[in-house]
């Protein structure tokens, strides 16, 4: 079920993998939906503006995707921000080694040739689509990771666990934007596919807004749709 349609009274946060496309094999391996920049044009216009992207992926990656977006963009779980042709930078992670980050990573995945790699400027990933099994191996060694490099949080998501810097999250990148003009003041309508989306849904009913779980598994948010395409057809009917 879901609720009636979009007013201008609200603002529309979206995550990206899971929720406008498809959750792709690999990062770098996305499908876009061919209506998809086309649908957010119309959907920023009749919004006023207030529509954002609220992503676990760094910016600079997802504009590979969608160059033109003209909403803001928060990545790396909230980690920056992108407003108006400018990005920053909203979490201090500069005593954060990412560089070190990276290559323990990439030290531990070698023994492990199904896991993934994905390096992040704010974080590094684990994905371990290819071999399931390898989840509790993912998981303590990422725990471990987090030990060793303070100032990390875990974030675990579909077939993957990133360490990211710690007191980021959706919750707070939704936070941000409802501080700002055109988001400011209105209805928040959140939707997401995952683990991290669970803190912004639930920020966003707290809020007396509206949040959407897209696809299966246990969610916070009081609606629901199967999947990406059944998003955008209530979003843009
Ligand atoms: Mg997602």
């Amino acid at each position: 079920m879901l609720p009636a349609r979009l007013t201008s009274q609200n603002a529309l946060f979206l995550d990206f993998d899971g929720t406008l496309a498809e959750v792709p094999v690999t990062p770098d391996a996305v499908n876009l939906p061919p209506g998809l920049p086309a649908m957010l044009h119309r959907l920023y216009d009749r919004l006023g503006g207030a529509v954002a992207l609220i992503t676990g992926r760094d910016i600079s990656d997802l504009r590979k995707y969608l160059p033109d977006f003209p909403g803001a963009i928060s990545g790396s779980h909230g980690a920056e921000l992108s407003l108006d042709g400018r990005t920053i930078s909203t979490t201090d992670d500069t005593q954060l080694d990412i560089p070190a980050l990276h290559a323990a990573a990439h030290q531990f995945a070698r023994g492990y040739p199904p896991i993934l790699v994905e390096e992040k400027r704010h974080g590094v990933v684990l994905h371990y689509r290819a071999d399931p099994s390898l989840a509790e191996v993912v998981h303590a060694a990422m725990r471990q990771l987090q030990r060793d490099f303070p100032g990390t949080g875990l974030q675990a998501a579909k077939m993957q666990v990133e360490l990211r810097p710690a007191g980021v999250g959706k919750d707070k990148a939704l936070d941000r934007l409802m501080e700002l003009s055109p988001y400011r003041g209105r209805i928040p309508v959140y939707a997401g596919d995952d683990l991290p989306d669970e803190v912004a849904m639930a920020e966003a009913q707290a809020r007396g807004g509206i949040a959407i779980k897209v696809g299966d598994g246990e969610t916070v948010a009081h609606y629901r749709v199967a999947n990406p395409a059944a998003l955008a057809a209530w979003l843009d009917p």
